[in-house]
């Protein structure tokens, strides 16, 4: 750069005052910039630049400045590029504008080479370094030349710089419920947390140092469902165990809480407390079926709810005592017991009177005693002499016939009539209340199906059969569809024309089993001194709950046969005749597959239904019990239509059920199962 500084011409300039007339001095601002001053340029200065060939003013620095400019020289100084060993020219004019500017010290510059250099390159736009920012910040050529690292530097984009700048390190509480501690929350994980979307005003839960700490010492447990028939087990995580010993005041390991396991919570959740009619038909009132007695029998793999009395009735029944009642029979002394059970459904009836009945040792006379054919002496005609005339003859109230009536009738017009006919052999069923069935909610209540019309069919029947067993005795949810209620039907259509009536009590009760039978024989078979039984526990003694994590066996493998045993050995002993039958068929393998349940549940059961069949076989015909095979009847046309009987995987539907009452009755006729016929 060329100045046209020269402080000479301006004393030349002085010397034509005469010319300075005509043109006003004028005041030129310095050439430095930066620089405030200004200098004077004379009027003949002026006039002389305009005439010149030049019209431009000329450009000069003020006095301070040019005083400046002569303290000052050159100067060699460093590139500022890291490395560099050449340097640049700082010249007297360049520094003076520094020191204009405030600058004593020379700038960072490049010498020749580097300028050079740099002039090949471009200023870079480098990714921000906050992750989830997707902006840049620009890495300029001067920086990228003086940069000495490996990589290139990391930093903020200009928002996220800003951004930052107005956060702060933040303390949040601890996120363990009863901790008070707190974690740091720094400004820049704030502002990552801000860009991936976060509220600021809602903080991450986090721990604080101590419960992170302690958490690495835990280890999740798995503890027993709190419920006590329930094999499952809970999982308490390692958080639970760390809120659970906060809670306990952070000190010692506290005992674990009793929990249910995940299946029980659902549940019992989803569960609600019921509204059930007490037991008693007549009565109004209800029994709260709770939620946890209903999760109890889900366990025990009880589907339907206990029959039970009011609290007013169980109450009332309490306050109640036996109390003896005269016998019914003519003649008869003795006393039969008139139970609390009875006196309260009688009060629940409008306090009416017991019915008349006859007492434990009449009604063994009528069992042990069947009508008798005798021949008329004189005529030849068959009389038929009852068991209850039989009775009435040892309790002296009336003298065994010898002659026919028409016969009698000859030497005797006015002989009184013989007792009713309709009382003949007449019996009277009590059922006992206290047993050790009471210990036993499954067998607590009657057979769902036996009621106060069961017990008075059967005492008005000439034949009495009990149909003993599980679920497929029990057959199905209506009373009227089951097949012991279409049985009796059945043979009372049957057998009219014998003038005999006849009473199937079911003593069914779904869930249960042979020992169970064992248990409660004496409430709901030995009353009704029956003449034939029929039973069946193939499926109830075997059956094991599908689903669940364990298999859950009704009764032990080991403990069935032993059960089935004990009671056929009891059966048999009684005067009744016995009918076992085998259970309708059941298709485990198919309802696995259906229900997508384990491989093992199915061949476990199919054994155990299989065994059953094998070993009660063998029993019966030990103990010259007939049985009669209604599997093959359910399958005679494949297992398709056997299916069609079936409400699901092992119990008969209504129609199954109507099968199984016909071809009974069928085979009682035809195997002259029944008393008193053939
Ligand atoms: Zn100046
Ligand atoms: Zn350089
Ligand atoms: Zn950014
Ligand atoms: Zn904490
Ligand atoms: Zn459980
Ligand atoms: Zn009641
Ligand atoms: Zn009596
Ligand atoms: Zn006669």
């Amino acid at each position: 750069m060329v100045t046209h500084v020269s402080q000479g011409n301006r004393s030349l300039s002085q010397g034509l005052g005469s010319l300075g007339d005509f043109f006003p001095n004028k005041e030129i601002r310095c050439r430095v910039r930066g620089c405030d001053n200004s200098w004077h340029m004379a009027a003949d200065d002026l006039l002389r630049q305009l005439t010149s060939q030049d019209p431009e003013l000329p450009e000069r620095m003020c006095e301070s400045c040019y005083e400046t400019y002569n303290t000052l020289s050159a100067q060699d100084v460093p590139c500022s590029r890291a490395g560099c060993t050449h340097t640049w020219h700082w010249t007297r004019y360049q520094q003076l504008e520094a020191r204009v500017a405030g600058h004593t010290t020379p700038p960072r510059r490049f010498c020749a080479e580097c300028s050079h250099e740099m002039a090949a390159i471009a200023d870079r736009q480098m990714p921000c370094r906050a992750r989830g920012c997707s902006k840049t910040w620009v890495w300029t050529r001067q920086q990228q030349m003086t940069w000495d690292g490996d990589r290139p530097p990391t930093r903020l984009c200009p928002d996220c710089f800003d951004k930052l700048r107005s956060l702060q390190d933040r303390q949040e509480p601890c996120k363990a419920r009863g901790c008070k501690n707190t974690w740091s929350w720094p400004a820049f994980q704030q502002l990552e947390y801000h860009l991936a979307g976060g509220d600021l005003d809602k903080p991450p839960r986090r721990l604080c140092h101590t419960c992170f700490e302690a958490l690495q010492t835990l280890h999740d447990l798995e503890l027993p469902c709190k419920v006590k028939e329930c094999q499952r087990t809970w999982r308490f995580t390692t958080f639970a165990q760390l809120e659970h010993r906060l809670a306990a005041g952070g000190e010692a390991t506290p005992p674990p809480p009793e929990r249910m396991c995940p299946e029980c919570f659902r549940f019992f959740q989803q569960a609600q407390d019921v509204a059930r009619p007490c037991r008693n038909r007549r009565c109004p009132n209800t029994w709260t079926y709770t939620r946890g007695w209903q999760l109890k029998d889900w366990l025990k793999g009880r589907t339907a709810p206990p029959q039970l009395m009011c609290a007013a009735c169980t109450e009332k029944l309490a306050q109640l005592h036996e109390r003896p009642m005269p016998c019914s029979v003519p003649g008869c002394q003795e006393t039969w017991p008139y139970t609390p059970m009875d006196q309260l459904h009688d009060a629940l009836a409008g306090g009416r009177e017991p019915r008349p009945r006859r007492c434990r040792a009449c009604d063994e006379f009528l069992t042990s005693h069947r009508a008798e054919t005798l021949t008329c002496p004189e005529c030849g005609q068959l009389i038929r002499w009852s068991g209850f005339e039989q009775l009435l003859c040892a309790r002296g109230t009336f003298v065994k016939p010898t002659r026919c009536s028409d016969c009698a009738a000859k030497d005797l017009p006015t002989q009184p009539p013989k007792a009713p006919p309709t009382l003949d052999h007449h019996l009277i069923v009590r059922m006992p209340v206290n047993g050790r069935w009471n210990a036993d909610a499954a067998i607590a209540g009657w057979p769902p199906h036996l009621d106060h019309d069961s017990l008075a069919r059967a005492e008005r029947a000439d034949i009495r059969i009990v149909a003993l067993g599980d679920d497929l005795t029990w057959s199905t949810e209506k009373k009227e569809e089951s097949w012991p209620h279409l049985l009796e039907e059945k043979l009372n259509a049957d057998l009219a024309d014998e003038a005999l009536a006849v009473a199937v009590i079911n003593a069914g009760i779904a869930g249960t089993t042979s020992r169970q039978a064992m248990i409660r024989l004496h409430r709901d078979l030995t009353p009704f001194t029956p003449h034939l039984v029929i039973v069946s526990f193939i499926l109830g003694d075997s059956f094991i709950e599908p689903g669940g994590p364990a298999l859950r066996e009704r009764l032990p493998a080991e403990d069935a046969e032993r059960a089935i045993r004990d009671l056929l050995t009891h059966l048999r002993r009684t005067r009744a005749q016995i009918l076992h039958w085998t259970a309708n068929p059941a298709f485990p393998y198919d309802h696995a597959a259906e229900k997508r349940l384990p491989r093992e549940w199915a061949d476990r059961q199919a054994l155990r239904l299989s065994q059953a069949l094998t070993y009660t076989a063998h029993l019966c015909t030990q103990r010259d019990i007939p049985t009669v095979d209604f599997r093959s009847r359910f399958e005679v046309n494949g297992k398709a239509s056997a299916q069609k009987w079936m409400s699901d995987w092992c119990r008969h539907n209504a129609a199954g059920a109507r099968n199984i009452a016909v071809w009974m009755a069928g085979h009682l006729v035809a195997e002259k199962l029944l008393p008193g016929l053939g």
